[in-house]
C-alpha cells in the first residue's frame, strides 16, 4: 500500500524546501530526495488519538462529523498531537476542545494507522485508542463546528462501517468484541 509517497503527494511535493529547486523525486517509503542539493525530505507519520468514552450506561460516545473528510459519517473525539505533548495530554485537550468534557481515568487500549487526505495532502497518522471515563457529561457541547451530532451507543448499537476512518474501524471491532 501506498501511503506518504502516493500520488497526491507527488503532485503536492515537487520543490525543494531547502534548494528551491523543482527536483524532489521519491526516494523510498517515507521520504523525498532533491536531485539538486541532496536534502532527503521526510514526510514522517503523525500520532493522532481517539477517545473511546463510555458513559455509566456503558455505551460508547460517537460523533457526526459536519466536515471533510468524511462528512456525516461517525467518528470518536479526537485528533492530532500536538509537538511536546503526550499522548494523554493531546486526549484530554480534543475532548475538552470538542465537547467540554473533562476525560478521566484513561487506558491505552491500542493503535492503528491511519490514511487522511485532506485539501489534495495525504497524510499517514498513527492513530492511539484509549477508552476513558467522564464523570460529570452536563457540560457536554457541541463546541467545534466539525461536529453535527453527538450520540451514545450501546454496544449492540455499534457498526464499524458507519465510522468513518480504518483505524477507528477497527477500534470499534476489537471494542465491541471485548463488550
Ligand atoms: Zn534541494
Amino acid at each position: 500500500m501506498e501511503w506518504m509517497i502516493s500520488y497526491e503527494n507527488r503532485n503536492v511535493f515537487q520543490y525543494c524546501p531547502l534548494c528551491s529547486a523543482r527536483a524532489l523525486k521519491v526516494h523510498k517509503k517515507s521520504a523525498f530526495v532533491c536531485t539538486e542539493c541532496g536534502l532527503e525530505f521526510y514526510l514522517n507519520v503523525a500520532a493522532a488519538v481517539a477517545a473511546l468514552i463510555e458513559d455509566e450506561q456503558g455505551r460508547l460516545l460517537a460523533v457526526v462529523r459536519a466536515c471533510k473528510p468524511k462528512e456525516g459519517m461517525l467518528d470518536l473525539p479526537g485528533g492530532f498531537v500536538d509537538p511536546g505533548e503526550t499522548a494523554e495530554e493531546a486526549l484530554r485537550r480534543e475532548v475538552m476542545e470538542e465537547l467540554g468534557l473533562q476525560v478521566e481515568d484513561e487506558r491505552y487500549f491500542g493503535s492503528a494507522p491511519n490514511r487522511y487526505l485532506y485539501k489534495g495532502v495525504l497524510y499517514a497518522t498513527e492513530d492511539l485508542a484509549f477508552v476513558c471515563k467522564v464523570s460529570d457529561f452536563s457540560p457536554l457541547q457541541k463546541k467545534e463546528a466539525e461536529i453535527r451530532q453527538v450520540l451514545f451507543l450501546r454496544p449492540e448499537e455499534i457498526q464499524p462501517e458507519r465510522f468513518a476512518f480504518d483505524s477507528i474501524r477497527q477500534f470499534l471491532q476489537k471494542y465491541r468484541a471485548r463488550a
